[in-house]
């Protein structure tokens, strides 16, 4: 398994739809392996394929290891990988909830969302499932099928609220934000010369 590297705000893969994926390969396999890597790495709960670089419409989700979650629920909710998936249908009820992204380090608002909605996706053997989410899944559910389709949470915020997220989203974007997992960073992996590469080892 691998660790990928995380793509920022502003790279252009981030605001692309992805390309829905026609049949299981075993690179497909290893792919959604390093992504659950990649995400549990960064002790995220979400992560689309397009914030590792790839553009194709698959997500993973692990909320198995949140606490409020597991109390409320009689059962443990398993990691979930998502492929080509879609919102069907969204409840009228929303509710408010705190959303951060591994996209946006440290950056974190409130956003409001349907609080259930029905999602229609294939696993990684080509079953499809419909299903019915509510509260922190279908919350994450609609964060990640949202980055498969160019858009950010910040996105959803009022012209107020936006404005005041405006620095801390300059620095994410100029990469003046550290994070304790890897993040592609273009410019840096230019920049460094080979040799020093080499001597590390
Ligand atoms: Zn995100």
């Amino acid at each position: 398994m691998k660790i990928l590297p995380v793509y920022t705000f502003d790279h252009p893969i981030l605001k692309q739809k992805a390309t829905p994926v026609e049949n299981i390969t075993t690179e497909i396999e290893k792919f959604v392996e390093n992504m659950m890597a990649t995400m549990h790495n960064a002790d995220g709960i979400g992560l689309a394929a397009n914030q590792v670089g790839d553009s194709r419409a698959i997500a993973t989700i692990d909320i198995s290891d949140i606490e409020e979650e597991k109390t409320k629920s009689p059962y443990k909710i398993p990691p979930l990988i998502l492929i080509n998936p879609v919102v069907l249908a969204f409840s009228d009820e929303t509710i408010e909830l705190e959303e951060g992204c591994l996209s946006l380090p440290k950056f974190r608002d409130t956003v409001t969302r349907p609080e259930k909605i029905q999602v229609r996706f294939y696993d990684v053997n080509m079953h499809e499932h419909t299903m019915e989410a509510e509260g922190l899944l279908a919350r994450v559910m609609q964060h990640e099928i949202d980055h498969l389709n160019g858009k950010y949470f910040f996105e959803y915020l009022n012209p107020i609220r936006r404005a005041m997220a405006h620095s801390k989203l300059k620095r994410i974007q100029l990469g003046h934000v550290p994070t304790d997992y890897p993040l592609y960073e273009p410019q840096k992996s230019i920049k460094k010369p080979l040799k020093a590469l080499a001597r590390k080892k």
